[in-house]
């Protein structure tokens, strides 16, 4: 919910396109941004479809409405275009908890393993990654790995136990959590099963709960990324969603499938980090050009190879 009223979202809204028309810059937002960010974005989606929109654009400038190493993958694919981020404090609990020390170590400890990142790290371990991938092509990616090759899947531990599930491959996986995707707990979703027997369920495989959501076999239950979600609640005939994954995602989820009503399974599932952005610092980002991401030569060099490979799978 904005805590702007109606009429100050409209003027800032004014001054951010007109400072993104003067700039030529192309303005992505996350799907977990705040409702007037997300409004005023040329365009808003997950990581993936955000890492393809900024390695496509011919925008010379991109205002990133999201967390830093989503604007350091935009760096990377789009070497010679300024990308700017709001707000640099915006980070993420999850990229922060592997460095690329720790991954070096790792990979001294199992010879020969392949390593797949999720795109939630920074360059400097996708530098020592054979591949990236988001949440909505990780099964395709460690399903493109010959079989009998050791897989490090890192850092997400829910996501890896998701990933194995799904495609039956054994992966040596890394502990990292979300802390706003891990807090949502298998008791949450087991309220809501009892409570709403006429909704379907909405798990982001980040979830805490998404591996225990699997194996209750049950057929209202989904687990997807948030463009799964977008596409799955346009095309259900179904009218009531209950959404496991960070709140911002239900605007959206409003706005592209209306009619239909979503609920969040757990309101604390809020990223601070996320919601550092706001229209006054996009507003400030565009007029001052600041603050611009970049990510050096050689770190960015061995990193967009694995990048390319997320970006061409699924
Ligand atoms: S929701 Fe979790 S994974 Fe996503 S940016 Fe926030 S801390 Fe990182």
């Amino acid at each position: 919910m904005s805590t702007l009223a109606a009429p100050a979202v409209a003027e800032l809204h004014e001054e951010v396109r007109e400072l993104a028309h003067r700039s030529e810059a192309v303005i992505l937002a996350h799907n977990y941004q705040v409702p007037e960010v997300q409004d005023v974005a040329d365009f808003v989606g997950d990581s993936l479809g955000l890492a393809r929109e900024g390695a496509a654009t011919d925008a010379p400038v991109i205002a990133f409405c999201g967390v830093h190493f989503m604007a350091e993958t935009a760096a990377i694919l789009s070497p010679g275009k300024t990308v700017l981020i709001p707000d640099l404090d915006a980070g993420c609990s999850l990229a922060d908890s592997i460095t690329a020390d720790q991954l070096r170590t790792w990979k001294a400890e199992h010879p020969g393993a392949v390593v797949v990142s999720y795109v939630n790290t920074t360059a400097e371990v996708k530098a020592e990654s054979d591949y990236c991938c988001t949440s909505g092509n990780a099964t395709e990616v460690v399903r493109s790995i010959p079989e009998g090759t050791e897989i490090l899947f890192l850092p997400d531990l829910y996501l890896g136990l998701w990933v194995e599930r799904v495609t039956g491959r054994k992966l040596t996986i890394w502990m990292g959590e979300c802390h706003v995707h891990a807090g949502i707990r298998p008791a949450d979703i087991e309220r809501w099963q009892e409570d709403s027997p006429d909704a379907e369920l909405l798990v982001h495989p980040e979830c805490g709960c998404a591996s225990q959501c699997m194996a209750f076999g049950n057929e209202r239950t989904h687990i997807l990324s948030t463009e799964g979600m977008i596409r799955f609640a346009q095309s259900s005939p179904k009218e009531r969603f209950l959404v496991a994954t960070e709140t911002g995602i239900l605007h959206r989820l409003s706005k592209e499938a209306p009619g239909k009503t979503f609920e969040a399974v757990s309101e604390r599932a809020i990223c601070r980090y996320m919601k550092m952005i706001t229209l006054e610092k996009l507003r400030d980002s565009l007029r001052d050009m600041k603050h611009e991401v970049t990510v050096p030569a050689e770190i960015a060099g061995r990193a967009r190879q694995a990048l390319e490979r997320m970006v061409a799978t699924g």
